[in-house]
């Protein structure tokens, strides 16, 4: 395999605890422990995303190298890794949890590449930390399919998201309690490796921060701001602030994005929330089939619904609040850390204006397009129709000629006539003169629609059906999911097959609309 170039900042430059010792403990005084991966039975490669190994400088013969299993199923070491697990802490459901850490994730090293980007490379089920409490610090299957599956399907729909290089099989099981049926099961092993310039989050602010460990919490954030917003310009101080307001900023357009495509984190505890802004962290995600806001895929949120798809802008906005609480004692200027609240809000109504505007193929949002805008997902919701299809086939919409006809295969119930065609029908003829008002020549608007109206997202049941197949050593369809969520905005009528809309037989199948956060 070609050699990477590590330069391992983080583990570097931060103090860390180095005691050698794994055994579930407070760390104090250190941000990262020193860690190895627990070796494996077995392991194979799965599935790899080229993108990604060519963005470490790797090309197919490095992939296909022998060691390359072994390297990313934790048996081995490549020259200059040095691997560790963060230190930090969190809110989980609304409530201050203390200390988590990396508990069955390890990071690696960071790489630089030949254009000079620095990537961390980070195995996620690769054996116990410090932080893994009463778990194993080991990943099954079915999430690490989900996982590597999600972050480049998110990346190529142009999400800011941490990414996947590897799917590797451990040949080990590993011991699950069933969600849906209470009972253990032994379920096969697997290790992802993840890819981001950097997997720090808002909780590794706020431990130190919780602990009064002052001098600590200032380490770390002129480090993130030193080796990952670059571009910051100023004193310490002016550089502390503008770097708040640059995480508010992106965690909303992050968000914004999420909604526009139907995408629900399931988990947005501010241990899950990305300092650099990228989705990170596939749990129990799940995308909208029918429009609903206030769906969620995590049963462990069933009741609360807090991590819903309609709560998740205001999520972000409390996330940023703990955040900014942590930042309070080295942010010296008050006014900064209350414009960041402003900033998120007014970044989101903007960024998701302009997204809802494109989605629906007009120019530009205006007050008065509130109430058909409102009520398209009114009639929506009501109606069980699927989002994804519904903005896809918009576009086919012929203004002169308007029919609901486009729209069918997006509806759930073969009996949405009777109770809701003739509103359907009236909110056709809103839309169609609102784009009359417009005069966007039918292929402008149609194109403009598509770029950011997704033809294929990684639905639910699909995810699972590619987990049970691989489950049973057939890996055809993780494969041509992957190629086909490559290119998420083309047409690719030979695979329409996976743009259907969710059969009824997964409407409450465990693992296709309803999953739980231990995996
Ligand atoms: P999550 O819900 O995946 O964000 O995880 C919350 C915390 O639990 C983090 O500190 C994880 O590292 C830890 N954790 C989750 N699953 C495991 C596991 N199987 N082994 C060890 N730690 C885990
Ligand atoms: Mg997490
Ligand atoms: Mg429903």
């Amino acid at each position: 395999m070609h050699p990477l170039n590590f330069d391992n900042r983080f583990v570097r430059e931060l103090p860390g605890d180095t005691d050698g010792f794994k055994l579930p403990r407070q760390v104090h005084n250190a941000l990262w422990s020193e860690v190895q991966p627990t070796p494996v039975a077995d392991p194979h490669l799965l599935i790899h995303s080229p993108e990604v190994a060519t963005l470490l400088g790797w090309i197919e013969a490095d992939i296909k190298h022998p060691d390359f299993a072994q390297v990313f199923g934790g048996n081995q070491l490549l020259e200059g890794m040095q691997p560790y697990a963060a230190c930090y802490g969190g809110h989980q459901f609304g409530g201050w949890a203390g200390q988590l850490g990396d508990g069955r994730a390890m990071s690696l090293g960071e790489t630089v590449n030949a254009n000079g980007e620095r990537w961390e490379l980070q195995l996620k089920g690769a054996g116990p930390t410090p932080y893994s409490r009463r778990a194993d610090g080991r990943a099954v299957l079915r999430s690490s399919v989900r996982e590597f599956l999600c972050s480049e399907a998110m990346h190529h729909l142009g999400i800011p998201t941490t990414r996947a290089l590897s799917l590797v099989a451990t040949g080990d099981g590993v011991l699950r309690d069933m969600f849906y049926d209470g009972h253990a099961a032994i379920e096969p092993g697997a290790i992802v490796c993840r890819v981001a310039p950097s997997f720090i989050r808002f909780g590794n602010f706020e431990l130190p921060a919780s602990r009064g460990d002052i001098g600590l919490l200032e380490q770390l954030v002129d480090f993130t701001i030193d080796r990952d917003y670059p571009e910051l310009q100023g004193d310490t101080q002016a550089k502390r602030g503008q770097w708040f307001l640059e995480i508010c900023r992106r965690t909303a357009v992050m968000i914004a994005h999420w909604m526009r495509v139907g995408f629900v984190h399931g988990v947005m505890n501010t241990d899950n929330m990305s300092i650099l802004g990228l989705t990170i962290d596939y749990g129990p995600y799940g995308w909208l089939e029918d429009y609903d806001p206030m769906w969620t895929p995590n049963t462990t949120d069933a009741q609360g619904k807090r991590y819903c798809y309609g709560q998740q802008p205001y999520i972000g906005h409390w996330n940023l609040a703990r955040l900014r609480d942590a930042l309070k004692p080295v942010i010296s200027d008050a006014s900064v850390l209350e414009a960041g609240s402003q900033l998120y809000a007014d970044t989101y109504s903007a960024t998701f204006g302009e997204m809802l505007a494109a989605k629906f193929g007009i120019r530009e949002l205006s007050d008065e397009d509130a109430p058909w805008i409102n009520g398209a997902f009114e009639l929506l919701h009501k109606a069980e129709v699927d989002m994804t299809l519904f903005f896809r086939n918009l576009a086919e919409i012929d203004l002169q000629n308007p029919s609901l006809e486009p729209l069918h295969p997006a509806f759930y119930r073969d009996d949405w006539r009777q109770e809701h065609q003739q509103a359907w029908e009236s909110w056709l003829v809103q839309y169609c003169q609102r784009l009359q008002q417009d005069e966007l020549p039918a292929a402008e608007r149609r194109a403009r629609m598509n770029a950011v109206n997704p033809r294929f997202v990684l639905r639910n049941y699909l995810a699972q059906q590619a987990i049970d197949q691989a489950a049973h050593g057939d890996n055809g369809m993780l494969q041509e999911l992957l190629e086909v969520l490559r290119r998420p905005y083309d047409e690719q009528p030979v695979k329409a097959v996976f743009a259907e809309k969710r059969p009824e037989w997964a409407r409450h199948k465990a693992g296709c609309s309803m999953l739980s956060c231990s995996s």
